[in-house]
């Protein structure tokens, strides 16, 4: 936009330049009279001191001013300018006062060739400068420069002072002169040349200063046409009009030259400090401010909470499922996404809140304007109503949910950082508990303390060898025989005594610990059962809970196998359980099961029922048993549902040929109901409650016949 004004007013100055110069050639000689020399001298003078002076500033421009950053450019238009602003110099007693200058013994004819060689280096020089690249040009560099170009200087006007009988005759200076007329052309189509080249080189795009060069060719054309091709009489009007566009090129020039290496250098770097500056503080994504800019936002909310006594509130906005998202759209549609929640959350806003993202899948709300903690949670509310419409992600809607965490000052904390920990706890809180939002309380702190602790505590476990299994004796149901044993591992916590795995394998399987852990298991579940084999009990299968990330092993089946052989054990006594969850992804499951099937060990569906398998589906994965919730057995008797459910699940694996085994039989009631439905075995306290190895050799185990 500022270009395009700079471009209008370029062409403004080059009309303005031609009225004038038509004005200028209109006038006929006849109208200066011989007594009014003496002034146009003096208005001569005047011109050349000035183009003289603009000269000479370009000159100190280029040669004082930073000059720890000068640049090619600058420092030759300083050197040609030096040159030229001399030749003005030089040139001004001419018009003042001829005697001086024949006693110094320099011709009329000479001072003509002079400025005809100022106007031809003048157009060769910007054509030579203004169509290279401008780049940074060492101290060196500058001083070879001017000390090459001072000799060549001196060297030519001393040349053209001691060979100024021999020049050719000049005079007079007007289009009858063959001389005249062919050195004259030749500068027009220099000039001409080089208005065209740096024309063609900018022709995408003209910066101010390219234009000022620009036009400052012209009016060298249109001044040199009027010294020399237009005026009969030397001191007359065109020849004066002629001086003043010198005059105002030279100013052209020094205009573009500062613009080009000092004012848009600056310019530029300004700008990019801008960006980096913006870059800081606001997120590359969706544009938002970023975390850094939400901490010092909110440090200056408390401050100006703590002096007025309202109260400031953050709110942690995460969008549920993200991760699942991501990973089965991918990451652009989950970029998208990011950027429509946070466009959402902006447009929600209300004049006293503001939005910001705070990494991954968060994004922060300030409410500046609440008058009590009522007014911040109806806000939530509203918020979590906003949210709910679906959004339209590569043609297809989707629909994103939102959990919101709150914090506020100063009850929830008295730093910035601290009620954004403490949101962002609150937020994950309200994950856990599966509820839409919650609002900070210490106890939440407690709890992540803890659950902090209690990781270490079981990485230290592992090490310290804390853990032990106890068996579930697994019993078929028509004959009462033992059929399997279900190993559960036990931690005995040096401080809290025996944990239950229900508290510490999610903690396990989050951290990653559950992958030894579960191989710790694995292994001493085997060994024992080859141990018992060779004390010479009946064999057994054992049964071993495997978790997800156990389950998405590459390498599981080969590990096992592996471990089967070392152990001596033979795969038929080893049954594997996994959940229904860990099968949704159906081809990498079926892959791993076929493989661990191939092995030879035995898999079963554990906690069957709370997932959402269809029929279908579990017909075409390669498995041996269900084992049935032990929820739906609890409620056998009382709830028609539940034993609906059970009875459903017999009948279906009965015909998928897969056994059926039920989990939590507690009484006699259980089991009748149970056998009713062919359920083929059973596991619970009726039978016994999970116990040590060395009881169950006593209680269950049989010496073989052999
Ligand atoms: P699960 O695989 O469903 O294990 C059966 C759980 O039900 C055991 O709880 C067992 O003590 C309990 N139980 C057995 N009979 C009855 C009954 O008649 N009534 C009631 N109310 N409960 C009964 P436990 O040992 O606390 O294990 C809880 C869960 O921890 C297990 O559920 C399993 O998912 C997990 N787990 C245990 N050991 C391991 C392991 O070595 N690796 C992995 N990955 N998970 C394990
Ligand atoms: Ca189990
Ligand atoms: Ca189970």
């Amino acid at each position: 936009m500022r270009i395009r004004t700079a471009e209008k007013m370029t062409i403004y100055q080059w009309l303005i330049g031609f009225v004038i110069l038509v004005w200028a050639g209109m006038i006929p000689a006849s109208v200066y009279s011989r007594e009014s020399y003496e002034w146009f001298g003096n208005l001569h003078v005047i011109a050349l001191f000035f183009a003289g002076a603009f000269c000479f500033a370009i000159f100190i421009q280029g040669w004082m001013l930073f000059t720890d950053r000068l640049s090619r450019i600058r420092l030759y238009s300083s050197v040609l300018f030096g040159a030229l602003g001399l030749i003005s110099l030089l040139r001004m007693p001419a018009y003042g006062n001829m005697d001086f200058l024949k006693d110094m013994g320099l011709q009329l004819n000479t001072l003509v060739w002079l400025t005809l060689i100022s106007h031809g280096l003048s157009a060769v020089g910007i054509l030579i400068i203004f169509n290279g690249n401008d780049e940074e040009v060492s101290r060196k560099h500058k001083f070879l420069t001017a000390a090459l170009s001072a000799i060549v200087l001196t060297g030519g006007l001393y040349a053209v002072y001691s060979f100024q009988d021999n020049l050719p005759e000049l005079l007079p200076a007007s289009p009858s002169n063959p001389w005249m007329m062919l050195v004259s052309v030749g500068i027009m189509i220099a000039y001409a040349a080089s208005f065209t080249a740096i024309l063609y080189k900018n022709r995408v795009e003209r910066s101010v200063s390219v234009l000022s060069v620009i036009t400052a060719l012209i009016f060298m054309m249109m001044g040199h046409y009027l010294i020399f091709l237009a005026e009969p009489e030397v001191l007359g009007m065109r020849h004066l009009t002629g001086e003043a566009f010198m005059m105002m090129a030279y100013y052209f020039v020094l205009k573009g030259v500062y613009k080009l290496t000092v004012e848009e250098p600056l310019r530029y770097q300004q700008a990019a400090e801008a960006k980096i500056k913006h870059l800081a503080f606001y997120d590359d994504l969706t544009g938002l401010p970023n975390r850094h800019k939400l901490k010092i936002t909110l440090q200056n909310q408390i401050e100006r909470a703590s002096g007025t006594g309202i109260p400031a509130a953050v709110i942690v906005v995460n969008i549920n499922r993200f991760k699942a998202i991501n990973d089965s759209l991918g990451y652009s549609a989950g970029d998208r996404l990011l950027c429509l929640m946070g466009e959402r959350l902006s447009r929600l806003c209300t004049s006293t809140e503001e939005v910001f993202r705070m990494g991954e899948d968060e994004f922060a709300l300030i409410v500046g304007g609440a008058s009590s903690i009522d007014d911040i949670q109806d806000r939530m509310d509203q918020l979590l109503v906003s949210m709910e419409s679906s959004l339209l992600i590569d043609n297809s809607e989707y629909h994103v949910s939102v959990s919101l965490g709150l914090a506020v000052f100063p009850g929830d904390g008295s730093s910035a950082d601290q009620l954004l920990q403490n949101a962002d706890m609150a937020v994950h809180n309200a994950k856990e508990q599966g509820i839409e939002f919650s609002r900070y309380t210490p106890f939440m702190q407690l709890h992540a303390q803890s659950r902090f602790k209690l990781e270490n505590d079981l990485r230290k476990g592992i090490e310290r060898q804390e853990f032990y299994l106890e068996f579930q004796p697994q019993i078929h149901l028509d004959s009462g025989k033992i059929v399997g044993l279900e190993a559960l591992v036990r931690w005995n916590h040096p401080v809290r005594g025996v944990i239950s795995p229900a508290e510490f394998i999610p903690l396990a399987e989050e951290s990653g610990l559950i992958v030894p852990l579960g191989d710790w298991v694995l292994q001493t579940a085997c060994r024992q059962n080859k141990k018992w084999q060779l004390q010479g009990y009946e064999p057994i299968c054992i049964s071993v809970n495997l978790s997800m990330r156990q389950f998405r092993q590459s390498h599981l089946s080969e590990h096992i196998g592996m471990m089967l052989e070392e152990i001596g054990l033979a795969p038929e006594y080893l049954e594997l359980e996994i959940t229904e969850s860990m099968t949704f992804d159906k081809e990498a499951a079926f892959e791993q099961l076929q493989r661990l099937k191939e092995l030879g060990v035995h898999i079963s569906i554990d906690d069957f029922g709370t997932g959402y398998s269809s029929l279908h589906y579990l017909k075409s994965l390669p498995i041996d048993r269900l084992k049935i919730d032990r929820s739906f057995v609890k409620e056998v008797m009382e709830d028609n549902n539940d034993a609906a459910i059970v009875s459903t699940i017999t009948s279906m694996a009965h015909h998928l040929k897969l056994k059926v085994t039920a989990e939590g039989v507690e009484n006699q009631e259980q089991l009748e109901f149970l056998k009713q439905q062919r359920c083929h075995d059973g596991q619970g306290y009726l039978f016994s409650k999970p116990t040590a190895a060395s009881e169950i050799e006593k209680r269950f185990l049989s010496r073989s016949a052999g």
